[in-house]
């Protein structure tokens, strides 16, 4: 492994505590991963980044930075990565998915705040992960309470640009996501010091769109009834995908769906026939947060789908790319983007079509719909959910957890009962 010791020095990083974390990471992921039987070949690219997860890509920010490129951290799926890429700036996810980064969190924020947000919080106060130092700017949303307060904390020590998205789903609001997307592009144009244009901004929609495509062909690979995949490494492609860049995120998803592609043309699968086919939902999985994923899938079943923000939310649907002025795809980018349904909004029935639309296209078995711990809107709307889900005839288990392991065998005991009852 390189030395990037000098580095993380350079990124004003608190070198002891991350060193905790670099102990730990290995040894999870081991367990985890490399434990399993029969993963395609071209996970070795994924083995590979988690292996260099805090050098890698963030030395390759860093020389990008040096060229005069800025870095934008983002923390949800409705901040439009076409807008920084049409100014030639770089898009990296923030979201914390480590218990490590909590009690960091619940140093400034309420213990009943969800972990992610503290996570986030914590990485960045407490100096242990270089893509919170590296980002030149964060870029906030106004999705749920306790991330509009996180805002406030974490833009008193750097750059911090909110985009203000709507609840609702109104004509009107679809407009007035339209105009939060081209304030966002002045924004993101003083900053970065480039002009967007509308051939840089169709080449970005194009980018991106691209790399929604290839994800997708991963995703569609899991329908079969050989599963070629299994939901753990799929999972992990998801995590990584908000960090790479995106031309080359396509190109290694579009490599590895070819192997899945000729894994089900071949019979192979990583589970047994007849393994139980489980859709999860709920709240987003941020990197390393692999626990329900390893307890499915140590349980007997396999996790065929996520309908979630790590998860179907990030690829479907594509912007129109056939619009030439910056108004129409600023537009276009605000209906594809408003076509994602997070618990956020109100109503919110179009993320209950999808668990079922989604449930049958994969042939689950049953959904699991989890939440994190104190994420009032999932913890709300999982009502709602579960009533549609009956309705439907499919089994549904709802659950609550946080990054801790504490629950984990409590968890295990009930995700082993509801496959049980799926047989
Ligand atoms: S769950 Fe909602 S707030 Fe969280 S990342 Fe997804 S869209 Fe954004
Ligand atoms: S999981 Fe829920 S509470 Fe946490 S950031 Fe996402 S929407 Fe907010």
């Amino acid at each position: 492994m390189t030395d990037y010791v000098k580095m993380w020095e350079n990124l004003g990083m608190d070198l002891k505590n991350h060193d905790a974390l670099c102990q730990v990471l290995p040894t999870a992921f081991g367990d985890v991963y490399l434990s399993q039987q029969n993963r395609p070949q071209a996970m070795a690219f994924w083995d590979f980044v988690v292996s260099e997860i805090h050098g890698i890509r963030p030395s390759e920010l860093i020389e990008a930075q040096k060229k005069g490129q800025k870095v934008f951290g983002t923390f949800c799926v409705y901040v439009p990565d076409e807008i920084v890429i049409a100014a030639n700036g770089i898009v990296t996810g923030l979201c914390g998915g480590s218990q490590f980064w909590v009690p960091g969190g619940e140093k400034v924020l309420p213990k009943s705040t969800c972990p992610l947000i503290k996570a986030s919080v914590g990485a960045r106060l407490d100096r242990t992960c270089p893509f919170f130092r590296i980002a030149d700017m964060y870029v906030g949303e106004t999705t749920c309470d306790g991330k509009k307060k996180a805002w406030e904390i974490l833009g008193q020590d750097v750059p911090m640009h909110i985009m203000d998205l709507p609840q609702m789903k109104r004509s009107k609001d679809i407009r007035k996501w339209t105009e939060e997307i081209a304030d966002f592009a002045k924004v993101v144009e003083e900053f970065t010091g480039n002009k967007i244009s509308a051939e840089s901004l169709g080449q970005a929609i194009k980018t991106i769109n691209n790399k929604r495509r290839a994800l997708a062909r991963m995703y569609e690979a899991r329908k079969a009834e050989n599963i070629p995949i299994s939901g753990k490494d799929a999972l992990l492609v998801m995590q990584i995908a908000f960090f790479d860049d995106p031309v080359r995120c396509a190109k290694t998803v579009n490599d590895l769906a070819d192997e899945l592609e000729k894994r089900i043309a071949d019979g192979v699968s990583v589970f047994p026939k007849g393994t139980k086919r489980i859709l999860l939902t709920g709240t987003p999985l941020a990197i390393p947060n692999w626990k329900l994923h390893h307890i499915i899938e140590t349980s007997g079943a396999a996790v065929v789908c996520e309908e979630m923000c790590t998860g179907t939310r990030y690829f479907e649907n594509l912007v129109d790319e056939s619009k030439n002025t910056l108004e129409e795809q600023f537009e276009a980018i605000s209906q594809r983007y408003m076509k994602t349904n997070c618990a956020c909004f109100t109503p919110n029935a179009g993320r209950i079509d999808d668990i079922i639309r989604l449930a049958k296209e994969y042939k689950a078995d049953g959904v699991i719909d989890a939440s994190l711990k104190f994420c009032c809107l999932y913890d709300t709307e999982k009502y709602k959910v579960n009533a549609a889900l009956k309705e439907a005839g499919i089994p549904v288990l709802s659950l609550e957890t946080d990054y801790a392991d504490a629950d984990a065998e409590q968890l295990k005991t009930r995700i082993e009962a509801f496959i049980e009852m799926l047989g």
